[in-house]
């Protein structure tokens, strides 16, 4: 581990750039709007499925447009202070709670793949111990009334405007560390602030010992996605005279399997493209820390108070067709987890898959092979499991049948749009990394997403 921010040579500048997506001449512009217009976005969302009827954004438009202050003040009004006591306590109690966890709930070392710089981080995985362990607490404060979880709900924008507060903070914080004190050989200046606080300075900066981006993306982060869905099914039966609706139960259960899939496989997460290349920076960590606790867990913050009766049949399918998506996009993560964990001496679909051994440079000229998997999931398309990821999220929205189409689906529809740029950002990097290797891949598997069509 270094302690000297690196200029970056011309192969290691390509791929953070690559990563980062930069384009000449609006390297600054689209990270500045987006800094600037996704923290009131999150207000936006959480005050149209709270407040404005059947959670339209047409609603909400028109409303602002015709506010007789003005639409700024229209807008400021619906951004509470960071400064509410109670939401100052949850993340306060919640965060402290997953550090805590993180650091000392037992766990085996894991290293990790080789990153553009040369180096292999070590993590401790005690996810799933973790994931259980956050369960049970909020699901014993709840049974033994030591806390009433409802406030949660009750609290959600204070708190979503605490959690923007802390983590355009820590974002500053780590591109001033990123220059000033690195962790590690994978870091690199932009030469400007705002493209350094956007895509970050580091790609896995740790601070006193804890690593930031597993505490933001996945302590934080993917923890707040399953205890919030609980917190909003407990209000659920709180407004519904102590019954849980089927709907908000489909709903919860479906996205607590696909975290606890998440968790299992906290450690292949850890090789991703999120960890391995993307930088902690506003991207990743504002997105981690806001964006996710905002729309990911926004169907169930609809459906806490506005559930519809569906019939018991149409949940039941609803549901049975969540579970099949989720088990299909875990089965073409795993089949690639174990075909690489094997080095390809495994079976897949009852036969050993087909490979390429591909070579590849790391940023200190380096030369190593992966393995890339042309079976199972891997040969129907480079990215099918984008399809079941997808799907399973709007199963479980379905719940949400009656509403004005657009804030309980927005996370599907946004979904959609981050995993289609997601497959071309992985295929170009995948390009840069492989070279023939991987044209060779793509001539064997043409399609990106959808076989025949993407
Ligand atoms: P990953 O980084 O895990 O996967 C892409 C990487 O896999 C490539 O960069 C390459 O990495 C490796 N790879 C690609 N093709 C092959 C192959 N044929 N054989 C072996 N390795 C290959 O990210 P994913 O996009 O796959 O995401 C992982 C999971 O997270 C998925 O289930 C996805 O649906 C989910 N996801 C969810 C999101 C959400 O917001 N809900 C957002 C993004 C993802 P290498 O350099 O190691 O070769």
């Amino acid at each position: 581990m270094t302690t000297k921010t690196k200029e970056l040579n011309g192969s290691q500048q390509a791929d953070w750039n690559a990563v980062g997506g930069l384009i000449p001449g609006r390297e600054t512009i689209g990270p500045l709007f987006l800094i600037l217009s996704t923290p009131i976005f999150s207000f936006i969302i959480i005050h149209v499925v709270m407040n404005v009827p059947e959670a339209s954004f047409t609603v909400f438009l028109s409303d602002l447009l015709d506010d007789p202050d003005g639409m700024i003040a229209g807008l400021c009004s619906i951004i509470p202070p960071p400064t509410d006591p109670e939401a100052l306590r949850i993340v306060a109690c919640f965060m402290a709670f997953q550090l805590v966890l993180q650091k000392y709930m037992p766990g085996e070392d894991f290293v990790a793949t080789v990153t553009p710089a040369g180096n292999r981080p070590v993590y401790k995985a005690n996810g799933m111990a973790s994931f259980v362990c956050t369960l049970f607490a909020t699901l014993l404060l709840h049974a033994f009334d030591l806390y009433d979880i409802t406030k949660v709900y009750d609290k959600f924008p204070e708190i979503i405007s605490t959690l923007n507060v802390f983590a355009l903070m820590l974002c500053a914080l780590l591109v001033w560390k990123g220059r000033v004190a690195p962790s590690s050989t994978d870091c690199g200046t932009n030469a400007n602030w705002i493209v350094d606080y956007y895509w970050g300075v580091e790609l896995h900066p740790r601070v006193l010992g804890w690593d930031v981006k597993m505490f933001t993306n996945c302590r934080f982060g993917m923890m707040f996605w399953a205890v919030a869905p609980i917190c909003f099914a407990a209000k659920n039966i709180q407004v519904n005279g102590g019954n849980l609706q089927f709907g908000m139960f489909v709903n919860v259960v479906l996205q607590l399997i696909y975290i606890f899939k998440f968790f299992h496989w906290e450690m292949g997460y850890m090789c991703s493209m999120d960890i391995q290349h993307d930088r902690a920076g506003y991207y990743l960590c504002w997105g981690c820390l806001v964006w996710v606790p905002t729309i990911y867990t926004s169907q169930s913050f609809y459906l806490a108070e506005h559930c519809p009766d569906l019939p018991f049949m149409t949940n039941l399918i609803i549901f049975v067709a969540g579970c099949l998506m989720v088990y299909i996009n875990y089965e073409a993560d795993n089949q690639r987890a174990v075909f690489r964990s094997s080095g390809g001496k495994c079976l897949i679909w009852g036969k050993v898959p087909d490979k390429i051994v591909a070579e590849y440079q790391t940023g200190s000229n380096e030369m190593k092979k992966s393995l890339l998997l042309v079976g199972g999931w891997w040969s129907v398309s480079r990215h099918f499991h984008y399809i079941p990821e997808i799907l399973a999220s709007l199963c479980w929205s379905l719940p949400a049948w009656n509403s004005a189409f657009v804030a309980p689906y927005f996370y599907t529809t946004y979904l959609t749009i981050l995993l289609i740029d997601r497959s071309y950002r992985d295929d170009d990097r995948c390009a840069k990394k492989y070279g023939t290797y991987w044209s060779e891949y793509r001539s064997r598997v043409p399609s990106k997403i959808i076989p025949g069509i993407l």
